[in-house]
């Protein structure tokens, strides 16, 4: 990620993200079921901006990347959890949390759009896999596998 301002004002989403869900307490019970996309009928949609951070140090080795899971989970696990996108953050199986994902998402995700107007950075917005393909022919053909970011 190119842009400092942009970085430092993604981590604060999420910081203030996460100061907001430690008021709702949602309870996670590390099934993992909300990184298995197709088992589960999820969809993770997340911005280049958040592809860029996640992928900052690459794929995980031997990554299958596919639309049926996420290849930073090993076990129940997240392995990106520091860098993991924002559609992560705030979703929770809990029955209590019903509706607060949506609240929270629309909240956040215009204060990312408006980060992305401030610095000039172009709105660019999809499904995990696409972004994860994206790295994994880049590292197929040798490249970096981190998200480059599209021209300004
Ligand atoms: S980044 Fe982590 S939390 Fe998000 S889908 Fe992948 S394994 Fe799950």
């Amino acid at each position: 990620m190119t842009d400092p301002r942009l970085r430092a004002g993604l981590l604060q989403i999420y910081e203030d993200l996460a100061q907001d869900l430690t008021r709702l307490a949602p309870v996670c019970d590390l099934s993992g079921r909300c990184c298995r996309f197709k088992e589960y009928g999820h969809r993770l949609y997340i911005s280049r901006t958040e592809a860029e951070l996640l992928l900052q140090d690459g794929l995980p080795a031997d990554a299958t990347v596919n639309e049926d899971g996420c290849p930073f989970q090993k076990g129940q696990l997240c392995t990106a959890r520091e860098k993991r996108p924002f559609g992560c953050r705030v979703y929770f199986c809990d029955p209590k949390y019903a509706g607060q994902a949506e609240i929270l998402s629309e909240k956040y995700l215009a204060q990312l759009r408006e980060l992305h107007r401030e610095t000039g950075t172009p709105w660019d917005y999809g499904e995990l896999h696409v972004f994860l393909q994206e790295a994994a022919s880049r590292a197929a053909l040798g490249e970096s596998s981190e998200v480059i970011p599209p021209p300004q």
